[in-house]
Formats: C-alpha cells, structure tokens, sequence
C-alpha cells in the first residue's frame, strides 16, 4: 500500500471517529446562522467560555401587546419594563403551523430550534433526540441556574423546556424525572405535582421548603433548593428578590426562569380582569429585579411572553350621548364584552386558545443591544447561552 493509501484510511478512521462523536453529544443547534422561518435556526453567535453576563428572563405566559396595553390603562402608567432601551416583537410559530403552545414556544426559547406543539426540548421534527438548552449550556460552565414560576406546577411546559427532554409535554413522570436526575436546576420553584413534591426532592438531593419565609432561610453547604408551593404561594415579587438571593450566592453568569402562567389560564377564560392583574403582579416583580441590579452592569434582564392567547382586541368606548359625563360604555356593549369593564377598557376576545399574535421582547442590561435583533423567538437563544 502507498502512501497516499495509507492517508485515505486515516482520513476514513478520523471521519468514523467523527461520525461517532457526534452520534453521543446531544443535538446541538448548528453553527451557520440563518433564518429559515418555518423550521427555525438563529443568527446569533454563541460564545465559547464562561459566560459574560447573568441573565433573568421573565416569561409571561400567554400575554400579547393589547393584554400589556389593557394593563398600563388599568394602571394608569407604563409598566416597569416600558422603560427598558430595547423593545421588539417576535413571532411565536411552531413547527408545522402558525399557532403554537408553551412546550414547543419555551423550546424554541431556550434551544434556538422550531419544534412541533407539545415537544420539550427534543429535536422533533427530526431525530427526536435532546436538543441542548440555553439553561443546560450555562450550567455546564459552573454558574448556578434555576426556574420558578407560580400559579401551576413546576413540571409544566415553560419551566420544563429549559430543563427536560420528553416528546410529550404530558409526560410528567419524564419530565419530574429530567428535573430531579438529569438536568437538576441549582434553584427549582414552582407548585407541586403528583411526580414532583417536596417528598422526591428531598430524595433526590434537594432542600425543599414549602413556604415563603422559608425562602430566605440559608444554610451553609446547601447548593440546590426545591421550593415547592402547595395552596398558598409567595407572591411574584417576593419570589424573585428570593431567587436573585440565592443566585447571586455562586459563579458569575446564572441563568434565572421566572414566570406566570395565571396570564394564560385567564386569558383560556377569557378574562382581562385576571389577566391584567397576573401582568400588574408580575410587573412589580422586574421593579423588584430593577433594584435588585441597581447599577450593576453584568445583568441581562428580558421580559417576554411564549405566545398570546384569546386573540384579544381592545375597543373603543361608546360615547353616550344623553350623558353630562365625557365617555361612558354603553350598557348594551359592556354586557356583551366583558363583565370586568369597570376596571379594565372595552374590549372582546377572538378565541379561548392561543393565538398567531407577535408578542414583545423587552431588554435592559448588558447586551440588551442584541435583543433589538430578534423578530422570532428561537433567536432568544443565542442572547440567553452565552
Ligand atoms: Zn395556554
């Protein structure tokens, strides 16, 4: 044999190798960054090393611009994060259609790839295997990474596609099982669930605690925490000065999950009341991050919605003409619109499910200049990685 023979079969090995190696890393997103629409990829770069800037991402779960609308009328003010320096839209599509829901929207967050409704990070359509989340990046360089959220269980989809792999969003003994033994997050907060209570937490390692005095109690040596919330649970404000707490405690760099879920649960009953409230509460929490950062530079802070529901419109005030006063709804109307039209604008919803509505990304902190890049939410993915 030659030996230009024998460089064709070390080339050949090296390749076999190669094949190999990539068969037993998880699914990465690819390098080349182009956007495809309906099948995902992204355009941002996501640095080697340690990561330059911790992120708080607030998710809230359902809300597009007329609920953050309904919300500054009822307030009378512009919400906390109206004055963030970056602002944008993004749109929400899953893979295979125009309406999305949380598991595939929050997979599209924190993998940079369209997925089909109801998957959790996993590569589907395609091979089906785990796609690498921004949380689980973050995590592999030591820093401390943690998802909360209120008003529904920790293992439900927002949550759970920055931390499980399941094709099935309903499968929740998976997805307990990928929180507790594959992934386990430095800070878990949510509500229980059949498969995830404090009783498993505590077996797998954790110190779980169910009330919000609790929250603030530290012990030396303690790196993971499950606070797990049955009936009465912290408010959003409170939970977030907690967790900042606690992250803050390790390496430079956490990644933090906070989100509400009650904006959507309101919004399937169609009801503005509720979901304004649930965006007010939620509002006051980024005031609590706000002050939480001051003038440190080393935080980014996001707040965004994984896709709107109820199709909601705000209308314009009837004007009654045998009225002294200047505007007043016209009895008829409010009615027909909404039973909460004392305390929130006239308006009619279009569907009880999700919507195609674009939602907002709000950004302040470091690197916020790269959010005014995003116009589709797997683009959130290389801005949360690093
Ligand atoms: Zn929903």
């Amino acid at each position: 044999m030659g030996a230009s023979g024998t460089v064709r079969i070390i080339k050949l090995l090296f390749g076999l190798l190669g094949l190999v190696a990539l068969g037993c890393a998880d699914e990465r997103p690819p390098t080349v960054y182009s956007y495809d629409g309906w099948d995902g990829g992204y355009f941002l770069p996501v640095d080697a090393g340690p990561p330059r800037y911790n992120v708080l991402l607030f998710i809230m779960d359902g809300v597009g611009p007329a609920q953050l609308q309904a919300a500054r009328l009822v307030k009378q003010a512009p919400l906390h994060f109206d004055r963030f320096p970056a602002h944008v839209l993004m749109t929400t599509e899953a893979s295979g259609g125009v309406v999305t829901d949380s598991g595939a929207a929050a997979t599209a967050m924190a993998t940079g790839r369209k997925v089909t409704p109801y998957t959790l990070g996993v590569a589907l359509p395609g091979s089906g295997r785990p796609l690498v989340t921004a949380l689980e990046l973050r995590q592999r360089t030591g820093v401390p990474v943690g998802v909360a959220t209120v008003e529904t269980p920790l293992v439900d989809a927002t949550p759970s596609a920055f931390v499980a792999h399941q094709a099935s969003r309903f499968d929740e003994a998976g997805v307990a099982s990928d929180y507790l033994r594959r992934t386990r997050p430095d800070l878990m907060a949510g509500g229980t669930s059949y498969n995830l209570g404090r009783v498993q937490a505590v077996a797998a390692g954790y110190v779980a605690i169910d009330s919000e005095a609790a929250m603030a109690v530290r012990s030396p040596g303690v790196d993971r925490v499950a606070w797990l919330f049955d009936e009465a649970r912290p408010r959003l404000p409170e939970l977030t000065r907690a967790a900042l707490g606690f992250m803050s405690r390790g390496k430079p760099g956490f990644f933090l999950l906070v989100e509400t879920e009650a904006t959507d649960t309101h919004g399937h009953a169609n009801n503005l009341d509720g979901v304004v409230k649930a965006v007010l509460e939620l509002d006051q929490a980024v005031a609590e991050a706000m002050a939480w950062m001051g003038n440190r530079t080393d935080t980014l802070i996001i707040v965004t919605s994984d896709h709107e529901t109820g199709g909601l419109v705000l209308d314009e005030p009837v004007l009654d003409a045998s009225s002294d006063s200047v505007l007043q709804i016209d009895s008829a109307v409010e009615d027909a619109l909404s039973p909460f039209t004392a305390n929130v604008p006239p308006h009619h919803y279009t569907t009880t499910s999700h919507s195609s509505r674009p939602v907002d990304v709000f950004a302040t902190g470091a690197a916020h200049e790269s959010v005014l890049r995003v116009s589709d939410n797997t683009h959130l993915f290389g801005i949360l990685a690093p």
